[in-house]
């Protein structure tokens, strides 16, 4: 697809402004009702998705053209994904975060970026990874002395891939190995592609750099059909994303599992025991590209037609992705198999939850949205009474933990394997 491809798309937008809230019957109060983030800090309506939408259609009819103002909005979007699920609560034939995405992808393939991303696709190209000031000579500094396979080397059933995030930063870096840890006791036959191991890229694609997200990922791939692992394992969820939706469109074709579906796995099959209550009251966050965004990817191929030269649909229907089938209840099974864990649940959740902040490499391009939206995100959970907020990626962690202490807010922000270590 092109911007010019989601003309139909953008026609058909009712300027409803669905898209800006979270569905109606799921509304518990004004104060959380709002879904899109970029609209909600800079209250200006092109932020959101119905804006997109008019200056998607605008820019690829020639009505306007790029201008500094419009590139910084277009990329003040987090990808979250929540507008997506919001529209298609009652409409089957819209894509609004497709739309954005195209945005992004129309604003850099003519060169459109920000100073930021530059740099960071710059670190993608010469260090393997978006991090910026990251160096690929420290990627595995985290697992030394653990004893996973070396891929490369030798074979192995479960491929672990840790993530950017967890491989370089020193904070995350202990959680790595606790989580490698917790599979190798387990009796994982694990293994990682070690000193060959890349950035998956999927923040590449999040920003719109769509190009280098496919170099990438089919180097990546390559990787893993030669090293013919059954099982792709990993704790960052969009890691799991990009593996689960994009690779497998790219043709990847392994089972792909996110660390807490596996470690549900494993204790449903007595491999992992409690023998602590850890007395907590807990509420989790679902993070974007876990959640809503961790639906399974459907091949798909047809056309768009009308029926009487009217009614748009597409000839085979297209897969519905809005968020139904991400991944919610093995984390909160997890949290509910953990003595002395009490899970309270905030207002919004699962396919309707409020992103991190961290979505659409906006935590580096976009400082000041990602910190609000962090910050609503902990005036949120502060409202269920939890003395702990869970949740199961290192992005959302470290996006949640760094609102923390501002304006008084504040709450313990945990990874849900923290929990998990600490009951064994
Ligand atoms: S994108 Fe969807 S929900 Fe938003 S204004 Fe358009 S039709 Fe309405
Ligand atoms: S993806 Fe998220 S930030 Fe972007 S327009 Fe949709 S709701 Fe707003």
């Amino acid at each position: 697809m092109a911007l010019d491809d989601m003309r139909p798309i953008q026609e058909r937008c009712s300027n409803c402004s669905f898209c800006k809230w979270i569905p109606f019957d799921k509304q518990q109060s004004l104060r959380f009702a709002v879904a899109c983030p970029s609209i909600g800090y800079y209250s200006w309506n092109t932020n959101s998705a119905r804006g997109r939408m008019q200056m998607g259609r605008a820019l690829s009819a020639g009505d306007i053209g790029y201008t500094e103002k419009a590139v910084e909005i277009i990329h003040s979007c987090l990808s979250c994904g929540a507008c997506d699920v919001s529209c298609k609560i009652c409409r089957y034939n819209m894509e609004p975060l497709e739309n954005n995405m195209e945005l992004k992808a129309d604003a850099v393939s003519k060169g459109h970026i920000l100073p930021v991303q530059a740099e960071m696709m710059e670190s993608l190209k010469a260090e393997k990874t978006l991090i910026r000031g990251a160096k690929k000579a420290d990627r595995t500094a985290w697992a030394k002395g653990l004893g996973i396979k070396d891929l490369t080397k030798e074979h192995a059933d479960v491929m672990f891939f840790a993530g950017c995030k967890y491989s370089y930063d020193e904070k995350l870096q202990p959680l790595a190995r606790e989580a490698a840890k917790l599979l190798l006791d387990a009796g994982t036959d694990l293994g990682f592609l070690a000193e060959a191991e890349m950035c998956c890229s999927g923040r590449a694609w999040q920003m719109g750099f769509f190009g280098e997200f496919k170099a990438h990922a089919e180097n990546n791939i390559a990787l893993i059909k030669k090293a013919g692992v059954k099982t792709i394992v990993t704790p960052c969820s969009d890691c799991y994303h990009a593996f689960k939706r994009l690779y497998a469109q790219l043709g990847l074709d392994v089972e792909v599992l996110h660390i807490v579906e596996f470690v549900e796995r494993l204790i449903n099959e007595g491999k992992i025991k409690f023998t602590k209550s850890l007395d907590i009251k807990v509420t989790y966050h679902d993070p974007c590209h876990l959640g809503r965004q961790g639906e399974p990817y459907v091949p798909w191929s047809g056309k768009e037609k009308k029926i009487r030269n009217q009614i748009h649909t597409w000839d085979p229907p297209r897969p519905r992705y809005n968020g139904a089938y991400g991944i919610y209840d093995a984390p909160r099974n997890i949290l509910k198999a953990i003595p002395g864990v009490e899970l309270v649940e905030m207002e919004r959740i699962k396919e309707y939850a409020w992103c991190c902040g961290a979505g659409g490499g906006c935590s580096e391009t976009d400082k000041k949205l990602s910190e609000w939206t962090a910050s609503e995100r902990i005036t949120e959970a502060n409202t269920t009474g939890a003395d702990v907020l869970v949740t199961a990626c290192p992005w959302c962690k470290s996006n949640l933990s760094g609102a923390c202490g501002e304006d008084g807010k504040s709450i313990e922000v945990a990874d849900l394997l923290e929990l998990v270590r600490k009951a064994m």
